[in-house]
């Protein structure tokens, strides 16, 4: 308890699944947390579930503007920030032959741009030492049918996390990425349609890792709360995988 005691968090679709998970840790690590994501009737709901120390701003990280209403905000109320877990992100299965330019621009503008902006418009707020998290996934060392796009678009994530800790250096500010495997989340059970879909999609990742069986949220968030407390303080630049051992077979 108290690892984060006094900091404080943005983190970026922490209204569900591994992001909603993080923040309550964070909560009862002793944080104050920003939490954003698309849907005010989600945030809402993961307000209340969270409970106390936590504020909500709607809105898109692949829209700038929207990016720099959530920093105005802690500007405003606590004039710094200690960490940045850049967790929003979306996948979709499409097919090599059937991708469309709207599904690569939906897939890099949120989880590429709108990491990337996530992270840069914190910067004049972070304080040095500070730490960066950002959400990964283990397909991006793997191969992966009808998810190129999505695993792409996360090996471009595990890159720039190699690259901000030069970029940052001067600043001591720790740049690491998490990488789950197949977490139980309201995102991974809207990769697909049917019931029926949905547990033969979920017996399949499940098989997929060592460990037979998916990840829960909470699992990611105490990665995620090590690599935001100096209980990591001498770890930069690493992807740390959460996944069972998925990525290593
Ligand atoms: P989720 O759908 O439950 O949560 C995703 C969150 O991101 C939601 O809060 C949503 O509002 C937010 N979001 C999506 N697009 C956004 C946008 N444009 N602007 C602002 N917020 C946006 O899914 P999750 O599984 O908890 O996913 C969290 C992260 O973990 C994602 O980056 C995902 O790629 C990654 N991940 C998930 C898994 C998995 O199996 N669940 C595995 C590896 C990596």
């Amino acid at each position: 308890m108290n690892k984060l005691e006094g900091k404080v968090a943005v983190i970026t679709g922490g209204n569900s699944g591994i992001g909603l998970a993080t923040a309550q840790r964070f909560v009862a690590e002793g944080a104050y947390v920003y939490i954003t994501g698309r849907r005010q009737s989600e945030l809402d709901a993961a307000v209340r579930q969270i409970g106390k120390n936590v504020t909500a701003v709607q809105g898109d990280v692949s829209n700038l503007a929207d990016l720099d209403r959530l920093y105005a905000t802690v500007q405003q109320q606590h004039g710094h920030i200690d960490i940045v877990f850049a967790n929003a992100g979306v996948g979709e299965f499409v097919p090599l032959g059937k991708i469309s330019e709207a599904h690569f621009d939906k897939i890099f503008d949120i989880n590429v741009k709108g990491l990337l902006f996530t992270v840069q418009k914190a910067l004049p707020l972070l304080r040095d030492g500070s730490s960066i998290i950002l959400t990964a996934s283990s397909t991006a060392n793997k191969g992966t049918e009808a998810f190129s796009v999505y695993s792409a678009s996360n090996a471009a994530i595990r890159s720039f996390a190699r690259s901000w800790i030069l970029d940052l250096k001067a600043r001591k500010i720790r740049v690491n990425a998490v990488s789950p495997g197949p977490t139980n989340t309201p995102g991974s059970d809207d990769l697909v349609t049917t019931e029926e879909e949905r547990k033969q999609f979920k017996a399949s990742a499940a098989a997929s890792v060592p460990l037979g069986r998916m990840g829960e949220p909470d699992e990611i968030a105490k990665a995620v709360v090590f690599l935001a407390s100096d209980d990591s303080s001498f770890i930069t630049g690493i992807e740390l995988a959460i996944d069972g051992g998925q990525a290593q077979i």
